[in-house]
């Protein structure tokens, strides 16, 4: 990119103005300013989210969907509210299409261990890809072991893309479901998800896309995509940990039996029999994350008065720059060069362990993750133990990709 159309993206969109929005980046971490480069493992929260997690419990904390007094009511009403900002958000058909879980990983778990055992069947397929965070492998590993289904796997690339014509092939009338990230946490690949769905409804397959590194980053329209399931957490998206969200086409919803037993997911019970509740109370059993709900609200919010068009032109400007920064480093080998690429960086450095470089950085006040990064595949795939990895979020500067370029070469001395 040009130095002029830099200055015109960073015109746009005004870093500094958002910056002031995070209260924690305004610390220093050992004397020097926070450089914090671990967005993808967990983002920062705004103000707006902390506030309101202060004042629930300060005005309106009660228990949701059963009490008559006002506090309950207003409890339930703010819940409720977030569910509709989130299907409004991702654009799904009906707010029975929201189901709040813990977490991306509890999305995925909820559907291998319900859809996944009503349709599984001794011989069946589950296709997943070489490129996936363990938590959309070993639920469904958990479920072909149970039912003597078979895991395969989509090959990837040496660049760390999904080799779309091996999907095509691996798709048989023996998979019952596909699952596929939409955005490696590892390599920071982006894949062609709506093309790859389409593929997979052509031959009758259904489709679970793991969002959790999508969703800081782009507006998803679930009927534009045309997803059967997509599961996100709140906590990548500057909202609270501890809540997510399962997104499910209604018709499939509809058919899948209960997750958990519990309060809330029935209408009514005997020890004879138990009718279940209604969607989407069907699979939210027991006293829900109400405050972080609520929360994750305030970041939906947050993230709807964006203007998603520059944040991704800034946020594809910074990868761009990092990347040239770190390529010009004698010993460091990127790992994920996809053509489309969200905001992560995986390195290695000739002679120095992940962790290594990672210690050293933290003593500048500069935060990365090293190590897996819950994908081993991807790191046996490109034959290396770890990796050190660098994601970007909207706050982050390019001030803080050259001080992490500094930061490297200081593990370099130390190292020489
Ligand atoms: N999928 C991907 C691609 C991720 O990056 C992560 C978390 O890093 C997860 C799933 C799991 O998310 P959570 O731990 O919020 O359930």
């Amino acid at each position: 990119m040009s130095n002029t159309n830099t200055i015109a993206v960073e015109q746009a969109f005004d870093v500094e103005k958002i910056r002031n929005d995070f209260p924690i980046l305004k610390q220093s971490v050992y004397g020097k300013p926070l450089v914090y480069l671990d967005n993808a493992a967990t983002s920062q929260k705004p103000k707006m989210v902390i506030d309101t997690l202060c004042r629930y419990y300060t005005k309106t904390n009660a228990n949701v969907h059963r009490g008559v007094h006002f506090l309950s009511e207003k409890a339930s009403h703010e819940y409720e509210e977030t569910r509709e900002k989130v299907r409004q958000y991702i654009n799904a058909s009906s707010h029975e299409e929201i189901i709040f879980t813990r977490g991306t990983t509890e999305g995925i778990n909820l559907v291998a261990q319900t859809f996944g055992r009503q349709n599984v069947r001794e011989g069946d397929e589950i296709l997943i890809s070489t490129m996936e965070h363990h938590s959309n492998i070993v639920p469904w590993q958990m479920l072909c072991s149970e039912g003597r289904a078979t895991l395969k796997i989509i090959p990837i690339n040496d660049k760390g893309e999904i080799i779309v014509e091996e999907y095509e092939r691996l798709l048989t009338p023996r998979t019952t479901l596909t699952a596929f990230a939409h955005v490696s946490n590892s390599l920071g690949t982006v894949n062609s998800v709506k093309h790859m769905i389409e593929i997979a409804h052509n031959k009758n397959v259904p489709v679970l896309i793991d969002g959790a590194q999508a969703m800081p980053h782009y507006r998803i329209d679930v009927r534009d995509l045309d997803a059967d399931f997509y599961s996100f957490s709140s906590h990548k998206m500057f909202g609270p940990t501890g809540i997510g969200v399962l997104y499910g086409k209604k018709s499939f919803l509809e058919s899948m039996p209960p997750y958990q037993g519990g309060g809330d997911m029935i209408k009514s019970v005997t020890f004879e029999k138990t009718l279940y509740n209604d969607l989407p109370y069907k699979f939210e059993a027991g006293t829900p994350n109400i405050a972080d709900t609520i929360a994750f609200g305030a970041a939906i919010d947050y993230l709807g008065a964006l203007d998603f068009e520059s944040i991704q032109e800034y946020e594809h400007e910074l990868l761009e720059y990092a990347t040239e920064r770190l390529s010009a480093i004698e010993g460091i080998n990127i790992i994920g060069t996809a053509e489309h690429k969200a905001s992560v960086i995986s390195f290695t450095l000739e002679g120095v362990h992940p962790h290594d470089i990672g210690t050293i950085l933290d003593r500048e006040g500069i935060a990365i993750r090293t190590g897996h990064h819950c994908a081993q595949p991807v790191m046996q795939r490109f034959g290396v133990p770890a990796t050190a990895r660098i994601s970007f979020a909207l706050y982050n500067t390019r001030e803080e990709v050259d001080a992490l370029v500094n930061g490297i070469s200081r593990v370099k001395e130390i190292f020489a």
